[in-house]
Formats: C-alpha cells, structure tokens, sequence
C-alpha cells in the first residue's frame, strides 16, 4: 500500500498559484515591513531625523496576519518580514506566532525575516520555535568604527552576539552586505572570509536610489560588477544555479567552499523573472521596488471580513504589477527614482 507521507499531504492541499501578473510571472513571493522604524540610521538607507508614521497609521498584528493569510491563501509560498527594523516592533514575535500555522499546514514553504541584527539575541530561540529557519543579517563591514559611521546609531558587538545567539538556535544565517564605494570596497574579501569561515552565505547588494538620504549616492554607488571581477582575480568564482527565491544570483567559491549572491539591480536589471510584491505597515501593497504605482489594502481590509473582497483588492493590485524599475544613479540624475526610502517597502 502505498503510504503517504505528511509533506506529500501538505503538499496536496496546498492552494494554486493564482496570482498571474500581465508579463506572466507567478507571484509567490510576499515581504512585508511591519514597521518603518528603526534603531539603526544606516547612511544608505535613512537620512538622520527622519520622521515616522504616527503609530495610529499601522496596521494591527492581527490585521497584518490577515492580509498575509489572504496571499497565502492565494499562493504565496514564501513570506519576508522585513522593516524598517521588523524586531523593534512591539510583540512582533505574536506574527511570527500566528503565521507559523500555515507553516505547518504546508501552505507556505518559508517564514523569515531581514533584520539589522541588534534584537537577534534576545529573540532568535523565539523565532526558530516558530518555524523560522533560515535569517537575513544585514552588516556592512567589520569594524567597529566603520559600523557606528554606516549605520550611525548602531552597535557592532550586538549583532556579532544576536548572530551568534541565531546560529546556535539552529537558524542558518545569510549577511546582506551594501557595497558603497569608498566606504567598504576594501573589506569584500573580509566579509567574505567571515561570512563562509563561519557557514554563512554573503549576499552584495548595489545601492538603488531610494529615498531622500543626507548624502550624495553618486558617491556610495559602486556596480558589483566590479567588485565580483576583484574577487575572481584571486579567487576562483563558479556561477551557481542556487536560488533562495529573491533575486541574487549566486557563485560558489571554490577556495573557501562558500557562496557569494550578487544582488544586481543597477547593473543587471533581473525583473522579468521577478516573484515578488510588497507589503507595507500601513497596508499599501508595492508591486514593484522601483515603481510608485500602489494598491490599498487597508480599506478593503477594513471594510469586510469576506476573504472574497481583500482576494479581489490583491486581483486588482497584481493586474497592474509593471514590467520592472527603471533606477538611474549618475551625477546628471542624483535624485531618488521613487521618494520613499527602503525602510518603507523594506527589503
Ligand atoms: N532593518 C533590516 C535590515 O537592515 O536588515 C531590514 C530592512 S532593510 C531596509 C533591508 C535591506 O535593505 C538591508 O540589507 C539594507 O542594507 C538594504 N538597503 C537599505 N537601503 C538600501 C538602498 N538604498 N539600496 C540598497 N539596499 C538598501
Ligand atoms: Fe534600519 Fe535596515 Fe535601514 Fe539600516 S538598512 S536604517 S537597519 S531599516
């Protein structure tokens, strides 16, 4: 007799994908900052007073776990929680909480998060009892000094210990690195040697023009393109097929056994086959990164507990989901593409 196993189960009564936008993509993929603060004021990413939603504007946690369900129930597979700094939001381990049942049912294949890493340690056992396995940290260099100028307010020794605090909880760890010109181009190779002595992935990003910051991007933007032609001149580079469902492309590094994601979205457009959409704190759903075209969820949210209407509003939204960003960063052209910040879509 054939025997079925639970995860053949769970896959059975997984929904189908019905989210189709108009270039064919299937949209499978849902991050959802659950705040646009944060402890940190990284120099790339926030100017230094910035000024947030007033609390009254967020969606609740139950409202949050709601819309997240409805793409589940429509077929995501996989969910980022991301912010601002989605730890520093109260009781944000109740959403991981909550959201965990859909792990369990098989519905959704992965829940994670993006974190700058400063609350990890207190939360990681937490967050891995929850179903999580897998962590985005972001850090951008590996000095103390350095770090407090990236990230202005930040602490390096507490997300060395919130890392250490998830790789002991089991969880697997990723470092999300901004590369910036000037600021950390020399320390690639450090990050890379730490991140793989220690069975993490490294993940480049480039700077995208995103938000009013107080400085000059020209200045930070540095195309990996370069940086990955600096690491193959002493390294030997292997492109991989690995995906984790986002779109770094990712090489293996034979002289450390690693791996090292190139997020590419100024010099290597890679939106036609993009998986994604995003949520914000206040309900307003980003079918694209780079494009201000929205959808309001809250109203429809708010408006009815029918499954059926927030399904219609998420119809709608993903029927307008654009062909892809159109980021410039040059001195002729130094203005943010779209005036909202990282924090806001999250990443
Ligand atoms: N606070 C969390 C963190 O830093 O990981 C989550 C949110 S943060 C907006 C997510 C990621 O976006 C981080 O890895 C950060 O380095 C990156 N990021 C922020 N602003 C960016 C920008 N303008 N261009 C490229 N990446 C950016
Ligand atoms: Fe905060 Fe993350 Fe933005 Fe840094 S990158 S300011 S940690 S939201």
């Amino acid at each position: 007799m054939a025997v079925i196993s639970s995860s053949t189960a769970a896959l059975a009564e997984r929904p189908a994908v019905d989210m189709i936008d108009p270039f064919g993509r299937a949209v499978t993929y849902l991050r959802v900052s659950v705040t646009d603060r944060c402890d940190f004021r990284c120099v790339y990413c926030m100017s230094e007073h910035m000024t947030f939603l007033p609390k009254r504007e967020l969606l609740t946690l139950e409202e949050l776990d709601r819309l997240c369900t409805a793409f589940v129930d429509k077929g995501v597979r996989k969910l980022r929680i991301t912010g601002g700094e989605p730890l520093v939001r109260r009781n944000i381990m109740q959403l991981f909480r909550d959201l965990s049942r859909h792990l369990v049912s098989g519905a959704l294949e992965e829940l994670t998060l993006t974190t700058n890493g400063s609350q990890l340690a207190r939360f990681a056992d937490e967050l891995a009892d929850c179903g999580v396995r897998r962590v985005n940290v972001s850090i951008d260099t590996m000095k103390r000094d350095k770090f407090k100028e990236i990230t202005r307010w930040g602490d390096l020794d507490k997300v060395m210990g919130g890392m250490a605090a998830a790789q002991k909880a089991g969880l697997a760890i990723k470092l999300n690195a901004v590369a910036l010109k000037g600021v950390n181009d020399d320390e690639i190779e450090d990050l890379m040697k730490f991140a793989h002595g220690n069975g993490y992935d490294l993940t480049l990003i480039e700077t995208m023009p995103l938000g009013d910051i107080d400085g000059d991007r020209t200045d930070q933007y540095l195309p990996l393109s370069m940086v990955r032609a600096d690491l193959a001149s002493r390294y030997t580079l292997e492109d991989i097929p690995y995906k984790t469902g986002g779109p770094a492309r990712y090489v293996q590094v034979k002289e450390t056994g690693g791996r090292v994601g190139f997020i590419t979205p100024m010099t290597h457009n890679f939106c036609e086959s993009c998986n994604r959409v995003r949520l914000t704190c206040t309900g307003t759903l980003y079918m694209c990164l780079g494009q201000d075209d929205a959808a309001d969820l809250r109203e429809p949210l708010r408006a009815s507990e029918d499954p059926a209407v927030i399904g219609a509003a998420i119809d709608e939204a993903i029927g307008r989901k654009p062909k892809g960003h159109d980021f410039i960063i040059d001195r002729r052209s130094n203005k943010p593409s779209v005036s909202r910040h990282m924090s806001v879509t999250g990443g």
